[in-house]
């Protein structure tokens, strides 16, 4: 059954706001031809989502998935990294996480646990699937989603920090300028550089735990989660879908065919029990 599914897998991403820092890429120095106004709402600018933020979203909701089924997740961070905080990694392995990489004994030969064996990262290994970038464009009809693109707003905002003595008037005593990408709705293309069932699994159990819990602080998207950013609408797009059937996932003037209707009752009652099961029987195992 995995050999139906391609190594290119797409999840919908939606949300109202995204913030991430001073990393999201601009084109704006060439779509503005040297008038760029940040203000300016008839601004056309695209850019990239780096994958970064989006990966520890994504392997947070893989680790509480992981540790929801009774296993333990591996650390994302070293065991003699220098944290920020004291005791901060013992009381994570309290709390359903092993040390990173203690799961296997040679990590070039066997997989270790199902997170290590899909984020890798220790002993010079890559890990089984890459997490890319996601390009957004204001223009919808500029947007390849079988590329893994989504249409996005971006906007730089202005954040002013006032002072709160009276006759200073909300006087500005410090201002800061956040990147944000608005309305964006759109494909993350992950590509498996080996398929295994219990990989899908994983996936779409992540997924659907991370959309139940998209209004919790600790697994919004990117930053100022207080002011309501990063509260991300997601599904795993039906990986039995073939290119044109994903574009027509995106036209709003056209719903399913019958073939996608079909391929919707395969995924729901062939492929996802058998994927999910897989995954139990690997956590099941052990590390
Ligand atoms: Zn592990």
């Amino acid at each position: 059954m995995i050999e139906d599914i391609d190594r290119d897998v797409f999840v919908r991403i939606q949300t109202d706001l995204l913030v991430v820092g001073d990393s999201i890429m601009t084109d704006r120095h060439h779509a503005s031809n040297g008038n760029y106004e940040d203000d300016d709402p008839q601004n056309q600018i695209g850019g990239i989502i780096p994958a970064f933020p989006l990966s520890g979203w994504l392997r947070h909701g893989m680790e509480e998935t992981v540790q929801e089924y009774g296993g333990t997740a591996c650390h994302p961070g070293e065991a003699n990294a220098n944290f920020m905080k004291d005791g901060v990694y013992d009381r994570d392995l309290d709390a359903g996480y092993h040390e990173k990489g203690a799961c296997t004994d040679d990590p070039k030969k066997d997989d270790g646990c199902v997170v290590f064996d899909l984020f890798g990262g220790f002993g010079g290994v890559p890990g089984k699937v890459m997490r890319r970038p996601i390009k957004f464009n204001p223009v919808r009809s500029s947007v390849d989603y079988t590329r893994g693109q989504a249409e996005g707003h971006y906007r730089r905002l202005n954040r002013n920090v006032v002072s709160r003595n009276r006759e200073d008037d909300r006087e500005p005593l410090r201002n800061a300028e956040i990147d944000a990408v608005a309305n964006l709705d759109g494909c993350w293309h992950l590509s498996f550089r080996e398929m295994k069932p219990e990989f899908i699994g994983l996936l779409t159990e992540g997924i659907d735990f991370l959309d139940a819990h998209k209004t919790d602080f600790m697994h919004q998207l990117g930053g100022a989660r207080n002011f309501g950013a990063g509260i991300v609408d997601c599904e795993l797009i039906n990986p039995l879908y073939e290119e044109r059937e994903l574009k027509r996932v995106f036209d709003r003037g056209k719903g399913n065919t019958n073939a996608m209707d079909e391929k919707d009752d395969q995924w729901a009652e062939e492929c996802r029990p058998a994927f999910v099961g897989a995954l139990e029987e690997r956590i099941e195992e052990g590390p």
